[in-house]
């Protein structure tokens, strides 16, 4: 496959969309980043890495953690995590307090932002420093040693924090917390400020397109537990749009409001886009407009 060739076919076809959609703006530190960013890049499951455009520069990886806290709490903890919380689209924004009343402090699915707390709770007790074991984690699978957290990022995060923690103590008061309101909220904000870029990110989350195993061979995960993780993003890794980006993509992603969207071809490759620009609902413009014509071009969505 000439990858090469396909991605800068898909970086053309876009290039209308670049710049188009909002920066986040609820995050400070996030507005000032330039709109007309615009990174895609591959891994394929033999370990060929390719990519165009800004695919070496780090952004805020955002939600895109989430997907990665949720696959160490399964290789360390196993099933246990679907008692407190479920796996089941939201229809709601990421951020959104009601269908937790509803629902008794279980939150609908790991990857709305009531559940990635959780996630990082269980991940906490199980650890005892949970965004530095996940920075740890993310370097190794990354293969870059110099992945680090943005300070201001989580600063800025931290200050402006109300709704997550608002989220958070609404679930401790639900007895759905371990840990303190705080220490939860500081290593949420933490994991959510790692620095990585579209072949940082494309390349640790390999191991979702090689069914559990590690570029070197080894097994993170069951196949069973990539399988799981792999349909919890096509079913609710972009936000309220999943049913947009299934039908659009169709393949399982998992977005971020830095701008950033790891998709998964089973047994192929895994891939990463990012440009600042975002919907209304959160998801990246033309990074959605890039997976959708990848798509198309090759033929390789899961359906
Ligand atoms: N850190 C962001 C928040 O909690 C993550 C949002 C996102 O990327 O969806 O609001």
């Amino acid at each position: 496959m000439d990858y090469q060739g396909l991605l800068e076919e898909v970086a053309t076809h876009v290039a209308p969309h670049i710049g188009q959609g909002e920066v986040a703006q609820y995050i400070p530190a996030l507005a000032s980043v330039d709109p007309r960013r615009f990174g895609i890049a591959v891994a394929d499951v033999d370990g060929t890495v390719t990519g165009v455009g800004d695919w070496e520069v780090p952004f805020s990886v955002q939600s895109i953690s989430k997907a990665f806290s949720l696959a160490l709490v399964l290789e360390q903890d196993g099933e246990r995590i679907w008692r407190r919380v479920g796996r089941e689209p939201s229809g709601n924004p990421f951020n959104s307090l009601v269908q937790l009343e509803y629902e008794n402090g279980i939150p609908r699915n790991p990857f709305i932002n009531a559940g990635a707390l959780v996630v990082t709770d269980r991940l906490q007790t199980l650890t005892g420093d949970a965004s530095t074991t996940m920075l740890e984690f993310l370097r190794a699978e990354s293969g870059n040693p110099d992945l680090a957290f943005d300070q201001a990022v989580a600063a800025s995060e931290s200050e402006h924090g109300d709704r997550n923690a608002a989220l958070a103590h609404f679930m401790a008061s639900y007895g759905n917390l371990d840990n303190p309101v705080t220490t939860v909220l500081e290593h949420y904000f933490w994991q959510c400020s790692i620095e990585m870029s579209c072949r940082d990110l494309a390349v640790a989350g390999g191991f979702l397109a090689r069914h559990g195993l590690r570029a070197d061979g080894s097994r993170l995960l069951s196949p069973r537990q990539a399988k799981r993780i792999n349909a919890v993003m096509l079913t609710c890794g972009t936000y309220d749009a999943a049913g947009d980006f299934a039908y659009r993509v169709g393949l399982p992603g998992k977005s971020g409001v830095g701008g950033g969207i790891v998709a998964v071809i089973p047994g192929r490759c895994t891939l990463c886009v990012w440009s600042p620009g975002l919907d209304a609902r959160g998801n990246s413009v033309a990074g959605m407009a890039a997976l959708d014509h990848f798509t198309t071009l090759t033929g390789w969505s899961v359906f």
